[in-house]
């Protein structure tokens, strides 16, 4: 309730952004983020760069210390809105490396503690689903796909095939289908990174789930979904390093993810135009992007020095569409 009154008054784009921590133990590390507090960052920029700092503002700012759980509990109502009948978008935006598989899967080796939000918002519709079962019956569906040069790809299929357009609906009911859902798409990854490596981060991968609930007493139907997004890595690459498909797959990552900008972007500023048509994600996220979806772009940063450039330019993406 509380958070759809505060979105009446703030348009329903919001903008986060992570800080991931230093991966080792080494304390001499400098970090390039100066200062945060409430939704401010700041970045400081050593002389070579042009000494000074910047700083830019988004809904909220996690430093590196935040927990997983914290990171749910603070998006927990957008996620629970699905459940009233709402269209939820979430991106995870930001350089390879800067932590977006982090935030929505974890890391390799997951524990209840550590899981992301896909596992959490799963687990958490259930739940609440659950406590509301005298009242509603949810019947709760997903869908994973991968986005890879502009094709899509259904990741939860047995054999993986290429350019499937309907992409698998599979009925869950629990959070251990889910996460046997999520293993096979996983799995399913995996096989195409065998040419390529690293394939996963040159690509978007999203795991939508769709809700439909009834209301028993008037039996009136309300359908929601919600496509949690890993995006491609956003770096940009020297166009004189790489030639031939590596050039190919990064202007279809750059042509999307400028695309992805331009459609937030336009439905911040309330445009009459919303220019959906320019990239595989945004046709495909039409529905639950504008009009009364909700979105969070999630921007995450990594803070070394030598990520500056890619830090300023993933938070100048994140100020252009909040
Ligand atoms: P991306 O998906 O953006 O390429 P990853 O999520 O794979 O980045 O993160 C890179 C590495 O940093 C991984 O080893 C990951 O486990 C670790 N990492 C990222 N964010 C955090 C965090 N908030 N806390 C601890 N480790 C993190
Ligand atoms: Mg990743």
């Amino acid at each position: 309730k509380l958070y759809n009154q505060v979105q009446d008054l703030k348009g329903s784009i919001r903008v986060y952004c992570r800080v991931r921590p230093f991966l080792s133990e080494r304390s001499s590390y400098v970090s390039t983020v100066e200062h945060i507090e409430d939704g401010n960052i700041t970045i400081g920029t050593p002389s070579k760069y042009g000494k000074g700092c910047k700083s830019f503002t988004f809904n909220k700012v996690f430093g590196q210390s935040v927990t997983q759980a914290e990171v749910f509990s603070d998006m927990q109502p957008l996620i629970r809105s699905v459940l009233d009948g709402y269209n939820v978008c979430i991106f995870a935006y930001g350089q390879t490396g800067s932590g977006k598989t982090y935030t929505m899967v974890g890391p390799k080796h997951l524990t209840e503690e550590n899981q992301g939000v896909n596992y959490r918002a799963l687990g958490d519709l259930f739940v609440l689903a659950e406590r509301r079962k005298d009242t509603f019956r949810y019947d709760v569906a997903v869908q994973m796909i991968e986005i890879y040069n502009e094709q899509v790809r259904d990741l939860l299929v047995i054999d993986g095939s290429l350019n499937v357009p309907d992409a698998s609906l599979m009925p869950v009911s629990s959070t251990s289908d889910v996460i046997d859902l999520m293993n096979l798409g996983q799995r399913n990854r995996a096989v195409g990174a065998t040419a390529l490596n690293d394939r996963s981060s040159r690509s978007h991968s999203c795991l939508t789930v769709h809700v439909q609930g009834k209301d028993l007493t008037s039996g009136t139907i309300l359908r929601g979904c919600m496509h949690l997004v890993d995006l491609a890595g956003s770096e940009r690459v020297n166009k004189s390093e790489v030639t031939g498909d590596r050039l190919k797959e990064a202007q279809h990552i750059n042509k999307s993810l400028s695309a992805l900008g331009d459609v937030i972007a336009s439905l911040s500023q309330k445009n009459t135009h919303v220019p959906y048509r320019n990239s595989k994600l945004t046709q495909l996220l039409q529905d639950s992007l504008g009009g009364q979806a909700k979105t969070l772009m999630f921007v995450h940063i990594s803070p070394e020095l030598d990520a500056l450039a890619e830090t300023i330019s993933t938070l100048k993406f994140a100020d252009r569409v909040a």
